[in-house]
């Protein structure tokens, strides 16, 4: 069949079933005499005519009997069934013209046509939804073969380069491309080839970028799926896919299976409340049952991805499955200057930008939330029609990401703007005057995202570790707002309550987790650094209702003792935090320069 384009095949489809309802409504409506100079009469009408001679013609059709006047003008009736023209007196032929029409065959045309025209209709209207259907899926009906996706060696090509940072992580999987490209010097010494290496990091650090990286390096297909697309509606799929991923791995060899979040399949067996993880446990089944079957030399090597290594199942990370783990970590201020500096590569940047400088204003950023803020900066730069990115670009857009975009258009209310700012105040202010704090960077009364007013402390350098007093400096200046607010205007608002949220999580943690209470060296409870629905819903308090009581009591001491530090210190600070209150109404935003000037003279 020649394939016409999908266009002019539906045109004629839908002339095709035009065509047939015009011609049905034609046949039923229009066909066969011109009845319209007719008069309905009783048979014995026609008779007497006969008689009298004054006919021309008489036509028998079916039951019907048209008789024609020599006028023209016609006359019809309806003789009994099984009367013959005998029957009925029309016995001399010669005297009129007798005719019987033979409409059986005209009817029984008409009727074939309307008995099939339905099913005409619904046959197209049901090739038309199944064409659709098809268009949007074409694998609807093979749903077991895999959806992954190979990558085209020769157009995404990427590079240990491309990754920057993560040093130990690339030195890591720089063996593994040794693997796939020289096997045989490995398997002469009896060494056996891993199979599985799991990559384990914090989202957007760069675990499938390095993925890609390893298949880049060694010049081998890359095939990446992820770990959702095996669940699907019906069980069994996912296990099929996964059968069908590996055969075509198998087939392509030497190569890399990726999939990406593998903890959608490869969650603990078992956990979870009320089974039904059926689906998940048989595809992690073949998954587990696949890399057994690699035989020696089979050279394809299945790297995976995760942020979440604690709910993977133990027998995923047994020896002779992902047996090799590497962590991709959080950037530290060097590896995030490297990674801005990849990404700064094919954008036009001001001559006095300094990206250590955003590498130094970013702690706690990703690799992918870094280049966001290229990109952004990048935008915010052409939307100004200018040709070169400006270090404010690059600042601007740190604020945008971190906190969101400015909310100029929220209206506040004159004592609103005040009662933010003194809050704001009280926490830099505590902040600044203590010692462990990190040094204040920003103040701003300008609505963002969800914050009305932001405080922003920045560390000088990124820290592993964070000390009691730290924790403890940190909470007085949580609880600056509120203090500030109390003192102030004697009355506490809303405003505070993600404040006090924050620092009683941090008083609870130093009590139960850290062991930085008066209770001592112990932990209480069970701390999951993630948590996830399956253990979260059966974990127990491992201690009794006293130890409860006196953790509260601990908690609410020392968030007390905070509060009480809180107030002090802006009470004896008072005349400096009205002027500060005056300088940041006016000007909405006090940077570091402003800061340093106005904060001077300012004690504990
Ligand atoms: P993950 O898979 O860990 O969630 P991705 O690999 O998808 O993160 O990273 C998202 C994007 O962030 C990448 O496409 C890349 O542009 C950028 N990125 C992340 N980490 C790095 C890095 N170390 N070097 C360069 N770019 C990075
Ligand atoms: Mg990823
Ligand atoms: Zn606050």
């Amino acid at each position: 069949m020649t394939k016409l384009p999908t266009k002019g095949r539906k045109n004629i489809v839908y002339l095709l079933i035009a065509g047939l309802i015009f011609g049905a409504v034609y046949m039923t409506f229009f066909a066969g005499e011109d009845l319209s100079k007719t008069q309905d009469v009783e048979i014995t009408t026609i008779q007497t005519e006969y008689r009298k001679g004054t006919l021309q013609k008489i036509v028998i059709d079916g039951n019907q009997v048209i008789a024609t006047l020599k006028d023209g003008s016609k006359l019809i009736a309806f003789k009994g069934v099984g009367e013959t023209t005998k029957d009925l007196g029309f016995d001399s032929p010669e005297q009129v013209s007798l005719e019987y029409k033979d409409t059986e065959g005209d009817k029984f045309w008409t009727e074939l046509l309307l008995s099939i025209i339905p099913f005409l209709l619904i046959i197209g209207f049901l090739f038309l939804m199944m064409r659709s259907v098809a268009g949007a899926n074409r694998n609807a009906m093979s749903f077991g073969t895999s959806t992954a996706r190979s990558y085209d060696k020769s157009k995404h090509k990427v590079n240990f380069s491309d990754v920057a940072g993560t040093e130990s992580a690339k030195q890591e999987l720089i063996e593994v491309v040794d693997f796939l490209k020289s096997p045989k010097k490995y398997l002469k010494m009896g060494a056996k080839i891993p199979k599985g290496v799991l990559l384990i990091g914090p989202p957007g650090t760069g675990k499938t970028l390095l993925a890609r990286a390893v298949a880049g390096e060694a010049n081998v297909p890359f095939f990446s799926i992820s770990g959702s697309e095996f669940v699907e509606m019906f069980v069994g799929v996912g296990a099929s896919r996964v059968r069908d991923l590996f055969k075509k791995a198998r087939k392509n060899s030497p190569c890399i299976i990726f999939i990406d979040e593998i903890d959608a399949v490869g969650r603990h067996r078992g956990a979870g409340l009320g089974g039904g993880h059926d689906e998940r446990e048989q595809t992690l089944n073949q998954i587990l049952n696949e890399m057994d079957g690699f035989e020696t030399g089979t050279n394809v090597i299945v790297v995976a991805a995760t942020n979440r290594p604690d709910v993977l199942d133990p027998a995923l990370l047994r020896p002779g499955r992902f047996d090799r783990r590497v962590v991709v970590d959080m950037p530290d201020i060097k590896e995030r200057h490297a990674i801005l500096k990849v990404h700064a590569r094919n954008k036009p940047f001001d001559k006095k930008v300094d990206l250590e400088k955003v590498a130094r204003h970013t702690p706690g950023f990703a690799g992918a939330d870094l280049e966001n803020i290229l990109n952004e900066s990048a935008i915010l730069a052409a939307r100004c029609n200018k040709h070169k990115i400006s270090q404010q670009d690059l600042e601007q857009s740190i604020e945008k990401v971190m906190m969101g975009p400015e909310k100029k258009s929220r209206v506040l209310s004159d004592k609103e703007k005040e009662i933010i700012a003194y809050h704001e105040i009280g926490h830099a202010l505590t902040g600044f005057v203590l010692t462990n704090t990190d040094p204040v960077h920003k103040i701003s009364i300008i609505s963002r995202g969800q914050a009305l007013g932001v405080t922003w402390f920045l560390p000088e350098k990124d820290e592993m570790l964070t000390s009691k007093s730290k924790f403890l400096d940190e909470i007085v200046s949580y609880l600056g707002g509120y203090a500030s607010e109390k003192l102030v205007f004697g009355e506490i608002t809303t405003g505070a309550s993600n404040d006090l949220e924050r620092a009683s999580k941090m008083a609870r943690a130093m009590v139960t987790k850290y062991g930085m209470g008066e209770l001592g060296p112990v932990v209480f409870g069970e701390h999951h650094g993630n948590i996830f629905l399956g253990k979260d819903l059966v974990h127990e308090r491992n201690y009794s209702e006293q130890t409860a009581k006196l953790i509260d009591d601990e908690v609410s001491n020392i968030i007390s003792k905070a509060l009480d530090i809180s107030g002090s210190i802006l009470k004896k600070n008072r005349k400096g935090l009205d002027k500060i209150a005056k300088e940041l109404l006016k000007k909405e935003v006090l940077n570091e320069d402003d800061i340093k000037k106005l904060f001077v003279g300012l004690k504990r």
